[in-house]
Protein backbone atom coordinates (compact mmCIF):
# COMPACT_ATOMS: atom_id res chain seq x y z
CA UNK A 1 0.00 0.00 0.00
CA UNK A 2 2.99 2.61 0.76
CA UNK A 3 4.58 1.91 -2.46
CA UNK A 4 1.65 2.36 -4.69
CA UNK A 5 0.78 5.38 -2.34
CA UNK A 6 4.25 6.74 -3.43
CA UNK A 7 4.10 5.64 -7.01
CA UNK A 8 0.28 5.92 -8.63
CA UNK A 9 -1.48 8.60 -6.36
CA UNK A 10 -0.46 12.47 -7.41
CA UNK A 11 -1.19 13.77 -3.63
CA UNK A 12 -2.23 17.93 -3.94
CA UNK A 13 0.03 20.34 -2.90
CA UNK A 14 3.30 18.14 -3.38
CA UNK A 15 5.79 17.21 -6.11
CA UNK A 16 4.87 14.09 -7.51
CA UNK A 17 7.85 12.19 -6.79
CA UNK A 18 8.12 13.61 -3.46
CA UNK A 19 9.00 11.41 -0.75
CA UNK A 20 6.30 10.54 1.81
CA UNK A 21 8.94 9.55 4.63
CA UNK A 22 6.95 12.41 7.06
CA UNK A 23 3.74 12.33 8.21
CA UNK A 24 0.39 12.21 7.04
CA UNK A 25 1.32 8.63 6.75
CA UNK A 26 -1.63 6.57 5.44
CA UNK A 27 -4.46 6.68 7.85
CA UNK A 28 -6.61 3.86 8.74
CA UNK A 29 -8.57 4.75 11.21
CA UNK A 30 -10.26 7.80 12.81
CA UNK A 31 -12.05 7.93 16.06
CA UNK A 32 -12.69 11.14 18.58
CA UNK A 33 -10.35 13.18 18.13
CA UNK A 34 -7.27 10.78 17.15
CA UNK A 35 -6.03 8.84 13.85
CA UNK A 36 -4.83 6.06 13.88
CA UNK A 37 -2.14 5.21 10.72
CA UNK A 38 -1.18 1.93 9.05
CA UNK A 39 1.11 0.93 11.46
CA UNK A 40 -1.30 1.50 14.25
CA UNK A 41 0.22 4.65 15.51
CA UNK A 42 -2.55 6.93 17.62
CA UNK A 43 -2.06 10.41 17.60
CA UNK A 44 -4.39 13.62 18.32
CA UNK A 45 -5.20 14.77 15.45
CA UNK A 46 -3.95 18.66 16.08
CA UNK A 47 -4.57 19.74 12.71
CA UNK A 48 -8.48 18.48 12.60
CA UNK A 49 -8.25 16.82 9.36
CA UNK A 50 -7.40 20.08 7.28
CA UNK A 51 -8.60 22.48 9.61
CA UNK A 52 -12.25 21.19 9.23
CA UNK A 53 -13.45 18.20 11.42
CA UNK A 54 -14.35 20.51 14.62
CA UNK A 55 -16.33 17.70 15.72
CA UNK A 56 -13.78 15.30 15.46
CA UNK A 57 -14.61 11.55 13.60
CA UNK A 58 -17.05 9.86 16.06
CA UNK A 59 -19.60 12.06 15.24
CA UNK A 60 -23.26 9.42 15.65
CA UNK A 61 -25.88 11.82 14.47
CA UNK A 62 -24.10 13.02 11.45
CA UNK A 63 -23.57 9.19 9.86
CA UNK A 64 -27.14 8.45 10.95
CA UNK A 65 -28.24 11.47 9.46
CA UNK A 66 -26.06 10.42 6.11
CA UNK A 67 -27.49 6.94 6.40
CA UNK A 68 -31.83 7.95 6.49
CA UNK A 69 -30.36 10.48 3.67
CA UNK A 70 -29.12 7.92 1.59
CA UNK A 71 -31.69 5.62 2.29
CA UNK A 72 -34.59 8.57 0.92
CA UNK A 73 -32.94 10.35 -1.56
CA UNK A 74 -29.20 10.17 -2.68
CA UNK A 75 -29.64 12.21 -5.08
CA UNK A 76 -31.41 15.31 -6.99
CA UNK A 77 -30.01 18.82 -8.86
CA UNK A 78 -31.31 21.80 -7.56
CA UNK A 79 -30.60 23.87 -10.57
CA UNK A 80 -33.04 26.48 -11.71
CA UNK A 81 -35.78 25.75 -8.12
CA UNK A 82 -35.94 22.05 -7.91
CA UNK A 83 -35.39 21.53 -4.34
CA UNK A 84 -35.05 18.84 -1.44
CA UNK A 85 -36.38 18.87 1.48
CA UNK A 86 -33.13 18.42 3.22
CA UNK A 87 -31.39 21.83 1.56
CA UNK A 88 -34.13 23.79 2.04
CA UNK A 89 -34.32 23.24 6.02
CA UNK A 90 -30.65 23.44 5.75
CA UNK A 91 -30.96 27.35 3.93
CA UNK A 92 -33.60 28.26 6.76
CA UNK A 93 -30.64 26.96 9.81
CA UNK A 94 -28.09 28.69 7.73
CA UNK A 95 -30.34 31.89 7.58
CA UNK A 96 -30.82 31.78 11.58
CA UNK A 97 -26.72 30.66 12.25
CA UNK A 98 -26.23 33.72 10.39
CA UNK A 99 -28.72 36.45 11.24
CA UNK A 100 -26.17 38.37 13.53
CA UNK A 101 -23.66 38.56 10.60
CA UNK A 102 -26.43 40.38 8.13
CA UNK A 103 -26.58 37.00 5.66
CA UNK A 104 -29.91 35.75 5.06
CA UNK A 105 -29.32 33.54 1.62
CA UNK A 106 -27.45 30.62 1.11
CA UNK A 107 -25.82 29.79 -2.63
CA UNK A 108 -24.55 26.03 -2.43
CA UNK A 109 -21.22 24.82 -3.47
CA UNK A 110 -19.01 21.90 -3.44
CA UNK A 111 -16.22 23.12 -1.12
CA UNK A 112 -14.39 25.94 -0.35
CA UNK A 113 -12.48 26.80 -3.85
CA UNK A 114 -15.94 27.03 -5.41
CA UNK A 115 -17.86 29.38 -2.47
CA UNK A 116 -14.35 31.73 -3.42
CA UNK A 117 -15.53 30.99 -7.11
CA UNK A 118 -19.09 32.20 -6.45
CA UNK A 119 -18.48 34.94 -4.46
CA UNK A 120 -16.34 36.99 -7.05
CA UNK A 121 -18.37 35.70 -9.89
CA UNK A 122 -21.40 37.34 -7.42
CA UNK A 123 -19.36 40.40 -6.61
CA UNK A 124 -18.76 41.62 -10.73
CA UNK A 125 -22.50 40.82 -11.00
CA UNK A 126 -24.01 42.66 -8.47
CA UNK A 127 -22.12 45.38 -10.16
CA UNK A 128 -23.16 45.13 -13.72
CA UNK A 129 -26.76 44.92 -12.29
CA UNK A 130 -26.97 48.26 -10.60
CA UNK A 131 -24.98 49.60 -13.50
CA UNK A 132 -21.47 50.16 -12.86
CA UNK A 133 -20.00 47.25 -14.94
CA UNK A 134 -16.40 49.08 -14.78
CA UNK A 135 -15.91 47.33 -11.35
CA UNK A 136 -14.20 44.22 -11.86
CA UNK A 137 -11.31 44.60 -9.82
CA UNK A 138 -10.56 42.50 -6.86
CA UNK A 139 -8.21 43.35 -3.99
CA UNK A 140 -6.99 41.05 -1.61
CA UNK A 141 -3.94 40.42 1.22
CA UNK A 142 -0.75 39.00 -0.05
CA UNK A 143 -0.62 36.32 2.59
CA UNK A 144 -4.35 35.40 2.34
CA UNK A 145 -4.88 31.97 0.40
CA UNK A 146 -8.47 31.60 -1.26
CA UNK A 147 -8.10 28.30 -2.63
CA UNK A 148 -7.03 26.56 -6.21
CA UNK A 149 -9.55 28.06 -8.89
CA UNK A 150 -8.45 30.47 -11.11
CA UNK A 151 -10.33 33.47 -9.55
CA UNK A 152 -9.33 31.92 -5.91
CA UNK A 153 -5.36 31.67 -7.59
CA UNK A 154 -5.82 35.25 -8.86
CA UNK A 155 -6.83 36.64 -5.31
CA UNK A 156 -4.36 34.54 -3.41
CA UNK A 157 -1.42 36.67 -1.95
CA UNK A 158 1.07 33.75 -1.89
CA UNK A 159 2.86 33.80 -5.28
CA UNK A 160 3.42 29.98 -5.08
CA UNK A 161 0.03 29.92 -6.02
CA UNK A 162 -0.44 31.95 -8.21
CA UNK A 163 2.94 32.80 -10.35
CA UNK A 164 2.93 28.98 -12.34
CA UNK A 165 -0.18 29.19 -13.44
CA UNK A 166 -0.47 32.68 -15.17
CA UNK A 167 -1.74 34.78 -16.82
CA UNK A 168 -4.43 34.58 -14.60
CA UNK A 169 -7.21 36.79 -13.94
CA UNK A 170 -6.56 40.32 -14.57
CA UNK A 171 -6.96 43.35 -12.13
CA UNK A 172 -6.29 41.66 -9.32
CA UNK A 173 -4.23 43.30 -6.64
CA UNK A 174 -2.64 42.63 -3.07
CA UNK A 175 -2.11 44.96 -0.24
CA UNK A 176 0.34 43.89 2.54
CA UNK A 177 -1.17 41.96 5.59
CA UNK A 178 -0.95 43.07 9.45
CA UNK A 179 1.43 40.68 9.84
CA UNK A 180 3.46 42.48 12.49
CA UNK A 181 6.86 39.25 12.23
CA UNK A 182 7.97 40.23 8.47
CA UNK A 183 6.34 43.29 6.60
CA UNK A 184 7.23 45.89 4.31
CA UNK A 185 7.17 48.67 6.90
CA UNK A 186 9.21 47.02 9.46
CA UNK A 187 6.14 47.64 12.26
CA UNK A 188 6.07 45.35 14.89
CA UNK A 189 2.90 47.59 16.98
CA UNK A 190 -0.36 45.35 16.01
CA UNK A 191 -2.30 48.54 15.82
CA UNK A 192 0.27 50.82 14.59
CA UNK A 193 0.28 47.60 11.49
CA UNK A 194 -3.44 47.72 10.79
CA UNK A 195 -3.64 51.46 10.38
CA UNK A 196 -0.88 51.26 7.97
CA UNK A 197 -2.21 48.26 5.93
CA UNK A 198 -5.68 49.95 6.05
CA UNK A 199 -3.38 53.68 4.40
CA UNK A 200 -1.96 50.82 1.63
CA UNK A 201 -5.38 49.45 1.20
CA UNK A 202 -6.73 53.58 0.55
CA UNK A 203 -3.74 53.90 -1.60
CA UNK A 204 -3.84 51.03 -3.75
CA UNK A 205 -7.84 51.51 -4.41
CA UNK A 206 -6.85 55.50 -5.00
CA UNK A 207 -4.50 54.40 -7.54
CA UNK A 208 -6.46 51.47 -8.82
CA UNK A 209 -9.95 53.97 -8.83
CA UNK A 210 -12.60 52.66 -6.31
CA UNK A 211 -15.02 53.05 -9.85
CA UNK A 212 -12.79 50.21 -10.72
CA UNK A 213 -13.05 47.65 -7.94
CA UNK A 214 -16.13 44.79 -7.49
CA UNK A 215 -14.78 43.31 -4.14
CA UNK A 216 -11.75 43.32 -1.23
CA UNK A 217 -11.55 39.65 -0.24
CA UNK A 218 -10.36 38.74 3.30
CA UNK A 219 -9.56 36.04 5.55
CA UNK A 220 -10.77 37.28 9.47
CA UNK A 221 -7.89 35.70 10.57
CA UNK A 222 -5.35 34.80 7.89
CA UNK A 223 -5.25 30.55 7.68
CA UNK A 224 -2.99 28.73 5.24
CA UNK A 225 -0.51 31.91 5.28
CA UNK A 226 0.20 31.27 8.93
CA UNK A 227 -2.61 31.68 11.20
CA UNK A 228 -1.73 36.12 10.65
CA UNK A 229 -4.55 37.52 13.20
CA UNK A 230 -4.74 41.19 12.51
CA UNK A 231 -5.30 43.64 15.36
CA UNK A 232 -8.87 44.07 16.08
CA UNK A 233 -8.74 47.52 14.50
CA UNK A 234 -8.30 45.67 10.94
CA UNK A 235 -11.87 44.32 9.85
CA UNK A 236 -13.51 46.81 11.03
CA UNK A 237 -11.04 49.31 8.55
CA UNK A 238 -11.34 47.53 5.69
CA UNK A 239 -15.60 47.39 6.48
CA UNK A 240 -15.84 51.20 6.56
CA UNK A 241 -13.20 51.79 3.70
CA UNK A 242 -15.18 49.62 1.38
CA UNK A 243 -18.26 51.09 2.26
CA UNK A 244 -17.07 54.33 1.57
CA UNK A 245 -15.80 53.51 -1.93
CA UNK A 246 -18.73 51.36 -2.91
CA UNK A 247 -17.03 48.48 -2.68
CA UNK A 248 -18.02 44.90 -1.50
CA UNK A 249 -16.35 42.74 1.15
CA UNK A 250 -15.99 39.22 1.23
CA UNK A 251 -15.39 37.36 4.28
CA UNK A 252 -13.70 33.83 3.30
CA UNK A 253 -14.30 31.76 6.28
CA UNK A 254 -13.56 28.22 4.96
CA UNK A 255 -11.87 27.84 7.71
CA UNK A 256 -13.16 30.42 10.49
CA UNK A 257 -16.70 29.72 10.10
CA UNK A 258 -18.80 27.48 12.85
CA UNK A 259 -16.61 28.11 15.77
CA UNK A 260 -13.10 28.02 15.30
CA UNK A 261 -12.01 31.54 16.40
CA UNK A 262 -14.08 31.06 19.83
CA UNK A 263 -17.14 33.14 17.43
CA UNK A 264 -19.72 31.74 15.30
CA UNK A 265 -18.31 33.57 12.69
CA UNK A 266 -14.45 34.84 12.49
CA UNK A 267 -16.39 38.62 10.93
CA UNK A 268 -18.63 38.64 14.42
CA UNK A 269 -15.24 38.00 16.36
CA UNK A 270 -14.10 41.23 14.74
CA UNK A 271 -17.95 43.27 14.69
CA UNK A 272 -17.73 43.16 11.26
CA UNK A 273 -21.07 42.30 8.79
CA UNK A 274 -19.81 41.29 5.36
CA UNK A 275 -21.90 41.26 2.02
CA UNK A 276 -20.52 37.96 1.49
CA UNK A 277 -18.94 35.07 3.21
CA UNK A 278 -17.53 31.90 1.97
CA UNK A 279 -18.10 28.76 4.05
CA UNK A 280 -17.05 25.06 3.50
CA UNK A 281 -14.66 23.10 5.38
CA UNK A 282 -16.74 22.63 9.15
CA UNK A 283 -20.07 22.76 7.32
CA UNK A 284 -19.77 18.97 7.05
CA UNK A 285 -17.19 18.33 9.40
CA UNK A 286 -15.21 16.45 6.36
CA UNK A 287 -18.48 14.10 6.09
CA UNK A 288 -18.88 15.45 2.60
CA UNK A 289 -17.17 17.88 0.28
CA UNK A 290 -19.57 20.89 0.80
CA UNK A 291 -19.83 24.57 1.02
CA UNK A 292 -22.02 27.65 1.03
CA UNK A 293 -21.21 31.26 0.16
CA UNK A 294 -24.08 33.23 2.83
CA UNK A 295 -25.05 36.71 0.95
CA UNK A 296 -26.34 39.69 2.84
CA UNK A 297 -30.30 40.34 2.47
CA UNK A 298 -29.08 44.20 0.69
CA UNK A 299 -26.85 42.03 -1.47
CA UNK A 300 -29.46 39.64 -1.96
CA UNK A 301 -32.32 42.51 -2.98
CA UNK A 302 -30.37 43.76 -6.06
CA UNK A 303 -30.58 40.52 -7.40
CA UNK A 304 -34.18 39.68 -6.71
CA UNK A 305 -35.26 43.16 -7.88
CA UNK A 306 -32.86 42.65 -11.16
CA UNK A 307 -35.46 43.30 -14.47
CA UNK A 308 -32.33 43.89 -17.02
CA UNK A 309 -31.98 40.15 -17.21
CA UNK A 310 -28.59 40.62 -15.66
CA UNK A 311 -29.52 38.73 -12.14
CA UNK A 312 -29.69 35.31 -13.88
CA UNK A 313 -26.99 33.25 -12.53
CA UNK A 314 -24.97 31.66 -14.54
CA UNK A 315 -22.95 29.45 -11.81
CA UNK A 316 -24.07 26.70 -9.94
CA UNK A 317 -22.27 22.96 -9.81
CA UNK A 318 -23.89 19.55 -10.35
CA UNK A 319 -23.40 19.18 -6.47
CA UNK A 320 -24.70 22.66 -5.32
CA UNK A 321 -26.97 21.52 -2.58
CA UNK A 322 -26.84 18.03 -2.83
CA UNK A 323 -29.34 16.23 -0.43
CA UNK A 324 -26.67 13.89 1.72
CA UNK A 325 -24.54 17.08 1.91
CA UNK A 326 -27.36 19.08 3.10
CA UNK A 327 -28.54 16.42 5.57
CA UNK A 328 -24.61 15.78 6.93
CA UNK A 329 -24.40 19.82 7.58
CA UNK A 330 -27.64 19.79 9.13
CA UNK A 331 -26.73 17.44 11.77
CA UNK A 332 -23.44 19.08 12.09
CA UNK A 333 -25.08 22.58 13.10
CA UNK A 334 -27.33 20.89 15.55
CA UNK A 335 -24.09 19.35 16.74
CA UNK A 336 -22.24 22.17 16.89
CA UNK A 337 -24.96 24.01 18.38
CA UNK A 338 -25.67 21.50 20.90
CA UNK A 339 -22.31 21.29 21.97
CA UNK A 340 -21.64 25.07 22.07
CA UNK A 341 -18.00 24.45 20.37
CA UNK A 342 -16.74 27.50 20.09
CA UNK A 343 -17.24 28.00 24.04
CA UNK A 344 -14.61 25.26 24.00
CA UNK A 345 -12.61 26.49 20.89
CA UNK A 346 -11.67 29.85 23.52
CA UNK A 347 -11.21 27.89 26.17
CA UNK A 348 -9.15 24.94 24.81
CA UNK A 349 -7.46 27.42 22.42
CA UNK A 350 -6.88 29.57 25.37
CA UNK A 351 -4.93 26.79 27.32
CA UNK A 352 -3.08 25.79 24.38
CA UNK A 353 -1.55 29.19 23.85
CA UNK A 354 -0.89 29.71 27.14
CA UNK A 355 1.37 26.67 26.93
CA UNK A 356 2.60 27.45 23.12
CA UNK A 357 4.12 30.62 24.98
CA UNK A 358 6.05 28.42 27.22
CA UNK A 359 7.54 26.61 24.68
CA UNK A 360 8.53 30.01 22.74
CA UNK A 361 10.30 31.11 25.77
CA UNK A 362 12.00 27.44 25.44
CA UNK A 363 12.79 27.45 22.38
CA UNK A 364 14.81 29.85 20.41
CA UNK A 365 13.61 27.86 16.88
CA UNK A 366 10.26 29.29 17.68
CA UNK A 367 10.96 33.33 16.00
CA UNK A 368 7.02 33.99 16.21
CA UNK A 369 3.73 32.65 17.78
CA UNK A 370 0.58 33.39 16.88
CA UNK A 371 -3.21 32.94 17.04
CA UNK A 372 -4.78 33.53 20.64
CA UNK A 373 -7.82 33.71 18.99
CA UNK A 374 -9.68 29.69 19.42
CA UNK A 375 -8.17 26.99 17.98
CA UNK A 376 -5.85 28.33 15.34
CA UNK A 377 -2.73 28.98 16.06
CA UNK A 378 1.26 28.46 14.39
CA UNK A 379 4.75 28.65 15.16
CA UNK A 380 7.20 30.30 12.64
CA UNK A 381 10.14 28.15 13.42
CA UNK A 382 13.38 30.24 12.04
CA UNK A 383 16.95 28.94 11.77
CA UNK A 384 18.75 32.38 12.98
CA UNK A 385 16.44 34.32 15.63
CA UNK A 386 18.27 37.77 15.39
CA UNK A 387 17.71 37.26 11.28
CA UNK A 388 14.48 35.79 11.17
CA UNK A 389 16.04 33.21 8.95
CA UNK A 390 13.17 30.52 7.54
CA UNK A 391 14.13 27.23 9.05
CA UNK A 392 14.97 24.86 6.50
CA UNK A 393 12.42 22.01 5.24
CA UNK A 394 14.09 19.53 6.54
CA UNK A 395 14.39 20.72 10.15
CA UNK A 396 11.11 21.50 10.30
CA UNK A 397 10.74 17.67 9.21
CA UNK A 398 11.99 16.81 11.79
CA UNK A 399 10.32 18.24 14.21
CA UNK A 400 6.65 17.14 12.56
CA UNK A 401 7.57 13.69 12.32
CA UNK A 402 9.17 13.92 16.34
CA UNK A 403 5.71 15.30 17.28
CA UNK A 404 3.86 12.61 15.30
CA UNK A 405 6.14 9.89 17.20
CA UNK A 406 5.21 11.33 20.56
CA UNK A 407 1.30 11.64 19.78
CA UNK A 408 0.35 14.98 17.65
CA UNK A 409 -0.67 14.95 13.92
CA UNK A 410 0.71 18.94 13.13
CA UNK A 411 0.85 20.29 9.48
CA UNK A 412 3.96 22.01 8.13
CA UNK A 413 3.09 24.72 6.09
CA UNK A 414 6.22 26.24 4.53
CA UNK A 415 8.03 27.56 7.74
CA UNK A 416 5.48 27.42 10.46
CA UNK A 417 4.28 24.47 11.87
CA UNK A 418 0.16 24.99 11.77
CA UNK A 419 -2.25 23.67 14.63
CA UNK A 420 -5.99 23.48 14.37
CA UNK A 421 -7.28 20.40 16.04
CA UNK A 422 -10.92 19.80 16.27
CA UNK A 423 -13.32 22.15 18.82
CA UNK A 424 -14.41 18.96 20.96
CA UNK A 425 -10.75 18.09 22.34
CA UNK A 426 -10.18 18.38 25.95
CA UNK A 427 -8.04 19.83 28.52
CA UNK A 428 -5.64 16.60 28.20
CA UNK A 429 -5.64 16.37 24.77
CA UNK A 430 -4.31 20.01 24.34
CA UNK A 431 -1.66 18.69 26.91
CA UNK A 432 -0.39 15.68 24.81
CA UNK A 433 -0.22 18.06 21.76
CA UNK A 434 2.00 20.16 23.95
CA UNK A 435 3.90 17.27 25.09
CA UNK A 436 3.88 16.43 21.50
CA UNK A 437 5.20 19.71 20.13
CA UNK A 438 8.04 19.83 22.84
CA UNK A 439 9.24 16.43 21.70
CA UNK A 440 9.22 17.32 18.19
CA UNK A 441 11.42 20.97 18.67
CA UNK A 442 13.50 19.14 21.40
CA UNK A 443 14.35 16.79 17.84
CA UNK A 444 15.07 20.02 16.31
CA UNK A 445 17.39 21.71 18.46
CA UNK A 446 18.91 18.38 19.02
N1 LIG B 1 -10.38 29.56 1.37
C1 LIG B 1 -9.68 29.33 2.48
C2 LIG B 1 -9.53 30.42 3.48
C3 LIG B 1 -9.10 28.08 2.71
O1 LIG B 1 -8.38 27.86 3.82
C4 LIG B 1 -9.29 27.05 1.76
C5 LIG B 1 -8.72 25.65 1.94
N2 LIG B 1 -7.77 25.48 2.90
C6 LIG B 1 -10.04 27.33 0.60
C7 LIG B 1 -10.57 28.60 0.45
C8 LIG B 1 -10.26 26.28 -0.42
O2 LIG B 1 -11.11 25.29 0.07
P1 LIG B 1 -11.18 23.86 -0.61
O3 LIG B 1 -9.85 23.20 -0.35
O4 LIG B 1 -12.33 23.18 0.09
O5 LIG B 1 -11.44 24.05 -2.06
Amino acid sequence: LKENNARHMWHPMAHPADSLENPPDIITEAEGVQIVDIDGHRTVDAVGGLWNVNLGYSCAPVKAAIAAQLDRLPYYSTFRGTSNDAVIELSYMLREFFAPDGLSRAFFTSGGSDSVEVSLRLARQYHKIRGEPGRVKFLSLKKGYHGTHTLGASVNGNANFRTQYEPLMAGCHHIPAPYPYRNPFNETDPARLAQLCLAALEDEIRFQGAETIAAFIMEPVLGAGGVITPHESFMPGVREICDRHGILLIADEVITAFGRTGSWSGSRHWGVKPDLMCTAKAITNGYFPFGAVMVAEAVTEVFEQDRSGKGFIGSGYTYSGHPVGAAAAIACLKETGRLQVKDNAAARGAQLFKGLQALAAKYDVIGDLRGGHGLMCALELVSDPAAKTPIDMETIGRVQRAAYEAGAMVRVSGPNIILSPPLVLTATDVQTILSALDAGLAAAAG
